[in-house]
């Protein structure tokens, strides 16, 4: 573990042209957008990394998190088309379609008692079919089966969706969904804030104003939650970095986000298929530039599902602390062409933690330490 940079790395950093960055970073000095799409811009990954690196282990030394974690996708009806996503069908009755009656989706967790999950996931797409009970019925009967689990559960354009279907405030929404058994929310639906590449990747959902403002109620309301940022379909740098600004921003106001989790661009079974996958140099690029950005966040996290493994272990020494957890049955990114496992064991989490020479460290979602590895 190192908290200085060397002198090789230093000489490195100045050498790519980053000293003053450098300087600022030593000095506790808050990166500007000029300097995050300075950042993007350098050829000198090793440079980067040894920042990045240096600000993760400031932090977290070589802690590495992970949970034991199910995810249930309940629906992928969705009146929204994004033109990145390859889960969603727009109508039910659709091929490959789907809505899981209430038994369906408790049964999820059902079929795993007794294991030793600590959370269970869920992100849906927006069904006008379904009734606002549902969704209550649903954690309820989570609760009902797991009273231990914690529940994250719908993301902030779900929140949206359903205040303006079911005639509700943000605040009402949250009150009966935590009356319901709701823990805090996913970072989903953030995709790209810059209205210009918003626009053409999913223009018939909540802007980044009302995605923030959701987040912004359930800071207030107690609820922590998660951010995330699509990365590598249309956007630029100066894009990738507006977004993280926005972000640090809400942060400075409210404190409520745990963790930014940069989300790798998948472009099989969707309307951009005609594009290139971000690479795995613009991939570690961008963990290790959100690290630099996000001085407020405590961690950035690597979701292998659509990462990778192999890479997920290699940004442990680009900024990132947190590899996410067990997932079990994964459809959103799957559906897009991840090569991923559907799970990964506690064990191979364990082993893929400590052959990047990381100490894993099994949480439960709002960070407390359930077991040292
Ligand atoms: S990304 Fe979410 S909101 Fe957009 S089409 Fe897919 S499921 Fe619907």
């Amino acid at each position: 573990m190192v908290t200085e940079l060397g002198t090789l790395s230093r000489r490195r950093v100045d050498g790519a042209g980053l000293a003053d960055i450098r300087e600022k970073l030593d000095a506790g000095v808050r990166l500007t957008m000029e300097d995050g799409v300075r950042l993007f811009a350098t050829p000198d990954l090793t440079a980067l990394a040894a920042l990045a690196n240096r600000e993760r282990e400031r932090r977290w030394g070589d802690v590495t998190f992970f949970n034991r974690n199910v995810h249930v996708n309940a629906t992928n009806v969705c009146e929204a088309s994004c033109i990145f996503c390859s889960f969603s069908r727009l109508k039910t009755g659709d091929a490959a379609a789907y809505t899981m009656s209430l038994q369906e989706a408790v049964g999820k967790v059902k079929a795993l008692r007794g294991e030793l999950i600590t959370e269970v996931h869920i992100v849906n797409g927006l069904n006008p079919d379904l009734p606002w009970s549902y969704y209550l019925d649903l954690l309820r009967g989570i609760k009902a089966e797991r009273p231990d689990l914690h529940i994250k559960a719908f993301t902030a354009v779900e929140i949206h969706y359903f205040a303006e279907k079911y005639g509700m405030t943000y605040e009402q929404v949250f009150r009966e969904l935590i009356d319901a058994g709701l823990g805090s929310i996913p970072g989903g639906g953030a995709e790209i804030f810059h209205p210009r590449a918003r626009k053409k990747l999913c223009d018939d959902k909540v802007d980044a104003d009302g995605w923030l403002e959701v987040h912004r109620v359930a800071h207030r309301l107690g609820l922590r939650s998660n951010c995330t940022m699509l990365f590598g379909s249309i956007e630029t740098n100066e894009e990738r970095v507006d977004h993280m600004l926005r972000l640090r921003a809400l942060q400075d106001e409210t404190g409520g986000f745990q963790t930014f989790i940069p989300l790798r661009f998948h472009h099989e079974n969707n309307k951009l298929n005609r594009l290139r996958e971000p690479t795995a140099f613009d991939s570690l690029r961008t963990y290790a530039v959100s690290r630099l950005m996000l001085d407020n966040i405590d961690h950035i996290k690597a979701y292998w599902v659509m990462l990778g493994v192999e890479l997920a272990q290699l940004t442990l020494s680009w900024g990132v602390d947190d590899i996410d957890g067990t997932v079990r049955e994964e459809r959103i990114y799957h559906m897009a062409g991840a090569r991923t496992p559907q799970t990964l064991g506690r064990a191979e989490l364990v082993q893929l933690i400590r052959d990047a020479g990381r100490i894993p460290v099994e949480r439960d979602t709002l960070y407390h330490v359930v077991a040292e590895a």
